[in-house]
Parts: C-alpha cells; sequence; structure tokens
C-alpha cells in the first residue's frame, strides 16, 4: 500500500480556549484506534469565526468542536443544522457530510448517557430541577425533556435568560417547565429524582464556591449532577455525598459528549476509558 502521510483534521474552535483539555481525550483515542487524525485546539475571536469555519472548509476538516464563546454564532455559517441543536439553540460538535458542514450539540446527550451509565438512572419519568439557564442547562433540559423526563424545574439567578429558555424547551418538546427565581438558599424538596447544576458555580479557579442550596428536604433517592468538571469533586458533590446521595460528576458529561462527536466523526467506537484516562491525566487528576 502506498504511505499516506495526510491525516484527518478536527478542531476546537474558541476564545479562551488554552485550557480546554478535550484534545487530550481525543487525541488519546485517535492513538488507541490506530487513526492517522488529528485534534487542534485553535484559538478563534468572535470576529474571525466565518473565517475560520471557511478555512475548516478549506482544509477538508473531518469536524469541529465549538466552544465559549462560538456556540451560537457558529450556527450561521454552517450548511445545516440537526433538530435537536436547533432546539437547544447551540451547536458543540460539527460533522461532514462530503461538502456538508453539519452542526449538532453533543452537550445533552453527552450528559444523559453519564446519568444512564454511570448513575444507572432512567430519566424517563423522572422529575428534575436544573440549577442555571444558560448554554450546558439549555442542552440537558431539552435532552431530559426529549428522553421523557416527567417535569423540569428551572432554577435560576436572572429572570431575563430563563424565561426564553423556558418558553423554548415548552414550545419545542412538550414537557411541563417552570422556572423559579433563584433567591438565596434553594431548598431541594422530596419530589425531585434529579438535580443538575449547570451553572458555573464552582468552576476552577473559584473552587470553593458552591451553589446555595439545602438537602436537608431532599429525597434519599436524589441524583445529584454537576456540569462543573473542574474540579470534578465540586463543593455540590462533596455535600450531597455527606448526606448519602449518589452523584455524578462532569467528567463523565465531558467524555461522554466527546464519545459521541468521535463517533460522528470517524464512525467508529471509541474506546471510552482511554477517553476518560487522558482526560484525568491533562486535568492533573488520578
Ligand atoms: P453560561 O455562561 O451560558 O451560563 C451560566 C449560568 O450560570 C447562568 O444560568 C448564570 O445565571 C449561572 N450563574 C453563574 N454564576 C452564578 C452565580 N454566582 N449565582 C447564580 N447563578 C450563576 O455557561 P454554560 O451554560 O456554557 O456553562 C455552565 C457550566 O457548565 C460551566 O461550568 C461549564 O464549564 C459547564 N459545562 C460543562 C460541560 C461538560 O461537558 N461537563 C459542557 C458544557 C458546559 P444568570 O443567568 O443569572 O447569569
Amino acid at each position: 500500500m502506498p504511505a499516506n502521510f495526510r491525516a484527518e483534521l478536527v478542531a476546537c474552535f474558541g476564545q479562551p480556549v488554552a485550557e480546554n483539555p478535550t484534545g487530550a481525550m481525543q487525541e488519546a483515542a485517535f492513538q488507541a484506534l490506530g487513526l492517522n487524525w488529528r485534534y487542534l485546539t485553535v484559538e478563534v475571536p468572535p470576529a474571525r469565526l466565518r473565517d475560520a469555519v471557511v478555512g475548516a472548509r478549506a482544509f477538508g476538516m473531518s469536524g469541529l468542536n465549538l466552544t465559549i464563546p462560538h456556540k451560537v454564532a457558529v450556527m450561521q455559517y454552517l450548511d445545516e443544522v440537526s433538530p435537536d441543536a436547533a432546539m437547544i439553540g447551540a451547536v458543540n460538535t460539527v460533522r461532514r457530510e462530503g461538502d456538508r458542514l453539519i452542526g449538532e450539540n453533543t452537550d445533552g446527550k453527552g450528559f444523559l448517557r453519564g446519568v444512564r451509565l454511570d448513575a444507572g438512572m432512567d430519566p424517563r419519568g423522572k422529575r428534575a430541577a436544573i440549577l442555571g439557564a444558560g448554554g450546558a442547562a439549555r442542552a440537558i433540559a431539552t435532552e431530559l425533556a426529549l428522553a421523557g423526563a416527567a417535569n423540569l424545574l428551572i432554577v435560576n439567578r436572572s429572570r431575563q435568560r430563563a424565561e426564553p429558555m423556558v418558553r423554548d424547551v415548552a414550545a419545542n418538546t412538550k414537557v411541563p417547565i417552570r422556572y423559579e427565581e433563584w433567591r438565596g438558599t434553594w431548598r431541594v424538596s422530596p419530589e425531585f429524582d434529579l438535580l443538575v447544576n449547570a451553572t458555573s458555580i464552582g468552576l476552577y479557579p473559584n473552587v470553593d464556591d458552591m451553589p446555595p442550596v439545602d438537602f436537608s428536604g431532599a429525597a434519599p433517592s436524589l441524583l445529584v449532577a454537576d456540569a462543573v468538571f473542574n474540579p470534578p469533586e465540586t463543593r455540590l458533590l462533596a455535600a450531597a455525598r455527606a448526606r448519602g446521595l449518589q452523584v455524578v460528576d462532569g467528567l463523565s458529561m465531558l467524555v461522554y459528549q466527546g464519545v459521541i462527536g468521535f463517533r460522528l466523526w470517524t464512525g467508529q467506537d471509541p474506546p471510552e476509558h482511554v477517553m476518560k484516562r487522558a482526560l484525568k491525566a491533562a486535568l492533573g487528576i488520578s
């Protein structure tokens, strides 16, 4: 067979992007499967996003990840956006079909996979409370609704961000969803099966911050999930564990959204344990 020195390329566009560890886990998976693929972590300012997508087309790149602040803006430069990503209103992954670039959103799907595989919970029929109304909360709420959750409560500080989100999820999924303004400490009532922190509270470097919630009224079967992945053991999860509650960390969501992306790009199943190990090593976690 003639030598082939041409690598398939995937990139993450973001700003700031230097601390994004996704490349480490994707490269580890490419290597484990012997694929001549490269994952580039590229700093792209908002004003150059259009050029960056044109460049990705010129390079014949096989896929993209988008992170802050490009998840919404990128949609206008793509040929198609999947129905789920359109519902969420954001794209974190782009795949290529021929010459066409198609936007997907794997954040909420990665979250669901973590809830199912790592915590053993089927979201169907479950009642979930979500802290936050940003991009992660939208993706998680939409996928929980599509997976058959019984109802959703959005708890968020600012009404301006929460109300349009609640309206969109209700219109797109028909799942009962309501909003409660977050003032002071939010008491978890026993009706909830799942509590998700989809705010950035507790994210490095503010690792001592904890979303003000009170678990004293929670059902003993409550599952507490955190989207924050750095550190994986947030103060919220530590507090939940201390009460004997089951938890699922943000690393799980991050690895699984990457697993789904890998499959969309390569058509192959990646070794998930290799990806998780590489991610932990990249974040300096044993
Ligand atoms: P956004 O900036 O879109 O949203 C942030 C949310 O956090 C808003 O609802 C905001 O509330 C709330 N918030 C921030 N600070 C406070 C505070 N001090 N008190 C109360 N609420 C606060 O961020 P994203 O949705 O993109 O990301 C949220 C988190 O999810 C981040 O930590 C991110 O790292 C993580 N994430 C994890 C992923 C994973 O794979 N594990 C994937 C994607 C995101 P308000 O509207 O009032 O400002």
